[in-house]
């Protein structure tokens, strides 16, 4: 493709005129807003303000919130934080939303800065644009999505991103990895006169959340060096060439502030497999090859290491993982036990906690939770806290963010009907009863019957004793005794069954599919694999290696599974129906059990 630079120039000078009239503009209204004085308050007194409806207009801005009082007579300035509800919670409170508060006493110039200024700005534009369209008549066009191919990507200079490794909590492999890229950027000579070549291409992988991008960042800030970051998506735009011209215009960047860490977030959207199906999508393809291109263009020792992150690496295209390219690979998994305490006090420093928190029964109970949810739920923690007005957050404030953030946020308004609620109870109290008189199984944290958003009726938290990684053949039976106890309690006390329990179904037939044809756990299969893995991270694609008469008896023997611990399931409630009574009854009136309310009245 050919470079054309013209319309380079003429852009900047129509910025500037551009900017020129904001200022002009900014000059007048400035005296205006002065004279009205801001009075700054703090974010808790605003939350405070907004319950007892003393707000009457808002504006929310970048990073700040404007607001008067219910007379107008004054106005007030608060730092912006992130608070989900906000918006809701103000337009419960009769607040008026108004994008210029300080405008109000002189409405010429918001007519003027909302109406005439970006119809001017536009018209301006549409000339322009027309102009260059009509002297680059005929395949000129090209030529102007040079000029906005551009790439942006974002610079953070030297230590301005700040972050080192000791901000990301737990990942000691992942950072022992990558450790060694460090030592090279702080001394490439040492690599160079052995004549080793650092690894190109590194392809950091695992689920969301889990701090790829942190650690990204964090080599750049261990090594001292340039980080540039795009995103994949980025790289796909509206008009064919421009994702290729970006991939190019980052790489001359890079190359020009050499040594420095090129980071490619979810860099499976360009580098998908191309499946040679027709109609495919041209856009990706080139950008895909003018990435290879650039990444075979350059030596291994120019200073330019790429990270690139994604959660899919099985579909990657194979060229890209071709050595020479990301050659190399990190795991970065879901923290474990251990892993999700450091981060919770990671971020827990960030905020003012009660120092009585036990951090450890937090991990526990948030049992699969991605860095970026333990982070979420801490920053929900200190919400809660302001909203009672405390000074700090503690430890029913952690708990509880954990539902919020897991389960989805409470639903006060959808009510369940009488019968529904009783149900619901019987059901979840089914689970738990079961789950706690099978000994393998982990013991109840806290059942709640109040409906969430996330259209879950019940919600059982479980507690498990730390992470283990090895369980066993009865270890999961219970655990799939455990999952259709729920049902079990419906037919035994209501002798009909709901359709409540959708995804009890799902999650116990998947159990005891892996157990067969994985795990090696069925009485006619012996040690064979009869399914092979091809997605690790996304929920496990799996595809069937067997004989369609195999399949057959796995179906058989899934659904002979499930039947037995059902019974059995269903027994044990049987055989103490005493108690799944006292239980029930007490989560329907309460609506919320903890575990050890639970096994005080189990053990009465
Ligand atoms: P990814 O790139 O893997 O999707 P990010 O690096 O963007 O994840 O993480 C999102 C946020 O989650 C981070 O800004 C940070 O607040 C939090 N986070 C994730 N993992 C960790 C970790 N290991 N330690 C501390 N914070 C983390
Ligand atoms: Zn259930």
């Amino acid at each position: 493709m050919h470079e054309v630079k013209s319309p380079k120039k003429p852009l900047i000078s129509y910025y500037i005129i551009i900017i020129a009239i904001l200022l002009l503009f900014n000059l007048i209204a400035m005296p205006r807003i002065n004279q009205m004085e801001i009075e700054e308050m703090d974010y808790g007194t605003f939350m405070r303000m907004t319950e007892k409806k003393q707000i009457g207009q808002v504006d929310i801005r970048d990073n700040e919130i404007i607001f008067t009082n219910k007379s107008g007579s004054k106005i007030y300035r608060t730092g912006l934080m992130e608070d989900p509800d906000r918006t809701q919670r103000l337009y419960d409170s009769g607040a008026v939303f108004s994008s210029e508060i300080v405008e109000e006493t002189s409405p010429w110039i918001t007519m003027l800065l909302s109406w005439i200024l970006p119809l001017l700005i536009f018209i301006g534009i549409g000339q322009y644009l027309s102009k260059k369209l009509m002297e680059k008549a005929g395949g000129g066009a090209n030529s102007m999505m040079f000029g906005m191919g551009k790439s942006n990507a974002k610079i953070y200079v030297k230590s301005s991103s700040g972050i080192k490794f000791s901000d990301v909590a737990g990942e000691d492999e992942a950072k022992e990895n990558l450790t060694e890229i460090v030592e090279y950027l702080h001394n490439p000579k040492k690599y160079t006169e052995i004549g080793a070549a650092m690894p190109k291409g590194i392809l950091l992988v695992g689920p969301p959340g889990t701090g790829k991008t942190m650690l990204a960042k964090a080599v750049a800030g261990e090594a001292d060096v340039p980080f540039f970051s795009m995103s994949g998506s980025e790289f796909v735009e509206m008009f064919v060439g421009m994702g290729a011209s970006k991939v190019r215009d980052l790489f001359r960047q890079a190359k020009e502030k050499a040594p420095c860490i090129v980071f490619i977030d979810e860099i499976d959207a360009i580098g998908k497999k191309r499946d040679g199906q027709i109609g495919g999508n041209d856009e990706r393809e080139q950008t895909l090859n003018q990435l290879l291109t650039e990444m075979d263009g350059f030596e291994g020792n120019t200073g330019v290491i790429i990270l690139a992150a994604t959660n899919r690496p099985e579909s990657l295209d194979p060229a890209l993982l071709r050595p020479g390219r990301f050659d190399r690979r990190v795991p970065v998994e879901l923290p474990d036990l251990k892993g999700r305490e450091e981060i919770l006090k990671v971020h827990a420093k960030k905020i003012k906690v009660d120092p009585d928190v036990d951090f450890n029964k937090i991990a526990r109970m948030a049992s699969g939770a991605s860095g970026a949810e333990l982070a979420n739920i801490v920053n929900e923690a200190a919400l809660r806290a302001v909203r009672d007005g405390r000074s700090c957050a503690n430890q029913q404030d952690l708990e509880e963010s954990i539902e919020v953030v897991i389960a989805g946020y409470q639903k006060k308004n959808a009510i369940l009907s009488d019968q529904e609620k009783k149900v619901v109870a019987y059901h979840e109290i089914g689970h738990a009863l079961v789950a706690a008189m099978q000994t393998h199984s982990a013991p109840v944290q806290k059942i709640t019957i109040i409906p969430r958003t996330s259209g879950a009726l019940g919600y059982t938290m479980q507690v498990e004793d730390g992470d283990h990684y090895l369980m066993t053949k009865e270890e999961l039976e219970n655990k799939i005794a455990t999952y259709t106890a729920g049902r079990a309690a419906e037919e035994l006390i209501f002798h009909s069954v709901t359709t409540g329990a959708s995804n009890d179904i799902e999650q116990a037939t998947k159990l005891a599919r892996v157990m067969i044809s994985r795990y090696g756990m069925s009485r006619d299969f012996d040690m064979v694999a009869l399914e092979t893995v091809s997605n690790q991270y996304l929920g496990g694609d799996s595809s069937l290696a067997c004989s369609a008469e195999t399949q057959t008896r796995i179906d058989e023997e899934v659904i002979e599974l499930v039947k037995t611990q059902h019974e059995k399931a269903y027994r044990i409630l049987e055989e103490n129906q005493e108690k799944l009574h006292q239980l029930a009854d007490f989560l329907y009136e309460k609506e919320t059990i903890t575990g050890a309310e639970f096994m005080d009245i189990l053990n009465r």
